[in-house]
């Protein structure tokens, strides 16, 4: 099963603007073999497992990272770029946390932001970072709420940096009728993130991690001296911490899995606009995002492309093919770009929990687990590798607060059912599609 769901998310990621546009090393990170040993086994190298690495070696312990596949894989290879200050719900962490909880959970939501600039610059990775990012309203109904945000944001929970644009001043910053009004954050902005990724696990290995990749965690047995199983050696470690998201194939115990659930996200590429166009499709190239349940993501690429991302209806009898989909829902947003080529499409899997709070915990003192960033996995990821390695160093504050937020399982038994069907079918598309 999960090879097979394996070979369909490749799939997905096969026509992906950032696989074609980003450089990968000459040669993979070598496959694990025998017995190895490290203070730290991290299991995935996405943002997450990376991120782990990076803050674990600056502490000075060692570090191995496993991937099944290679850095990048994941969705930190595949989405939207948007790298964003909050959560994806942040009242479910006022109220969990309370009024200082939240701050502080902000605080470090903005230091997260801040930690993805810093690394840029400290490791040189090249990687299109542009500040700015809008988020909009398309709704009547839903105006009001994002003004509400915006003043909780200010007064309850420390961000001031943020900006309220009325219907005119929205429409000046995104070429389309359709935004009713925004909000503003030039802090936050957007970046290609496969290459991110990349520069990411050079880092890592420069820093002195040794990371293997085609090489699944297939077991931990748990202890004082974990051991984290591959098929072909196992690594002895005093930390495990697995980052392994939404993808099946785990290995954490089945009630945590099942508190994350993979969604479906898609992302189009047009051909690139040429500069003068672009610019004036999105004013000073921030990102966008409107504040809808399945909403729309898009922002225009240092080659000037129109990225359009978002969840396209890929269940039931719906025969439109996914760059057919998506293209039409930027269409509805931007008419202008009735007659543009579509040049890429891909597809990945969003980590949601249920309440749409991120999910770090600990199944052994030694025994750590990030996941479920819900939308906001490219800044928070970096934080949940430094609140992780902290609380190794005896430091918990930061990932207490984390781990105290409450979470329920996804009914109707283990996450990757219902995905199992949805990329079933967009496999088909795609490949009939492109
Ligand atoms: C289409 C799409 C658009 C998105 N847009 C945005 C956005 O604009 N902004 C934002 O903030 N977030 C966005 N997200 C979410 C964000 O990408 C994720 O939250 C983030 O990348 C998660 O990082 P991660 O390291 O936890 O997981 P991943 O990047 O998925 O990495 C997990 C890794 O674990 C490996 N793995 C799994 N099981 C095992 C095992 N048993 N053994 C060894 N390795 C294993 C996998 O091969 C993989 O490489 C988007 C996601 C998608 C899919």
């Amino acid at each position: 099963m999960t090879a097979n769901l394996d070979a369909q998310a490749d799939a997905l990621a096969r026509h992906s603007y950032y696989e074609a546009t980003a450089t990968r090393p000459a040669a993979d990170d070598p496959v694990l073999e025998g017995v190895q040993e490290a203070d730290v086994c991290v299991i995935g190298a996405g943002f997450a497992g990376l991120s782990v690495a990076l803050e674990c070696r600056a502490r000075g312990l060692s570090v191995i990272v496993l991937d099944a596949h290679r850095p990048g894989w994941g969705a930190s290879g595949r989405n939207g770029g948007q790298t964003l200050v909050g959560f994806a719900k942040d009242e479910v962490l006022e109220k969990q946390l309370g009024a200082e909880g939240v701050r502080a959970a902000w605080a470090l939501s903005i230091e997260g932001v801040g930690l993805v600039r810093e690394r840029i610059a400290r490791y040189g990775i090249d990687c299109d970072f542009t500040a700015g990012y809008l988020t909009v309203a398309t709704k009547e109904k839903r105006v009001p709420g994002l003004r509400a945000w915006m003043d909780a944001a200010r007064t309850r929970w420390g961000y001031d940096r943020l900006e309220w644009l009325d219907a005119g001043a929205t429409r000046e910053r995104v070429a389309s009728e359709r935004y009713l009004a925004g909000v503003y954050d030039p802090f936050s902005g957007h970046l290609h993130p496969l290459k991110y990724c990349l520069g990411l696990a050079d880092a890592a290995r420069r820093e002195g991690a040794r990371l293997f990749a085609h090489t699944r965690a297939v077991e931990v047995v748990r202890g004082e001296r974990p051991l984290v199983k591959t098929p072909r050696g196992e690594v002895r470690s005093r930390f495990v911490v697995s980052c392994c998201n939404a993808v099946p194939g785990g290995v954490l115990p089945a009630a945590v899995a099942a508190r994350i659930a993979p969604i479906a996200s898609y992302i189009i590429a047009t051909e690139p606009l040429g500069r003068e166009r672009a610019d004036a499709l999105i004013a000073q190239r921030a990102a966008v995002c409107d504040n809808n349940f399945f909403l729309d993501y898009f922002r225009v690429s240092a080659d000037d492309r129109m990225l359009f991302g978002g969840r396209a209806d890929s269940t039931g009898a719906a025969p439109s093919e996914l760059a057919e989909a998506m293209k039409k829902r930027m269409i509805g947003v931007f008419p202008q770009l009735a007659g543009t080529q579509v040049e890429y499409a891909w597809g990945g899997f969003v980590d949601v929990t249920r309440n749409r709070a991120p999910d770090f915990g600990a199944i052994d003192p030694n025994y750590y687990y990030v996941q479920g960033f819900s939308g906001h996995g490219v800044a928070l990821t970096g934080i949940a590798g430094r609140v992780v390695a902290q609380a190794m160093a005896g430091e918990p504050a930061s990932f207490d607060l984390f781990a105290q937020l409450r979470h329920a399982r996804f009914p109707g038994g283990p996450a990757w059912r219902r995905p199992a069907l949805e990329i079933g079918m967009l496999y088909h598309r795609v490949l009939e599609m492109l």
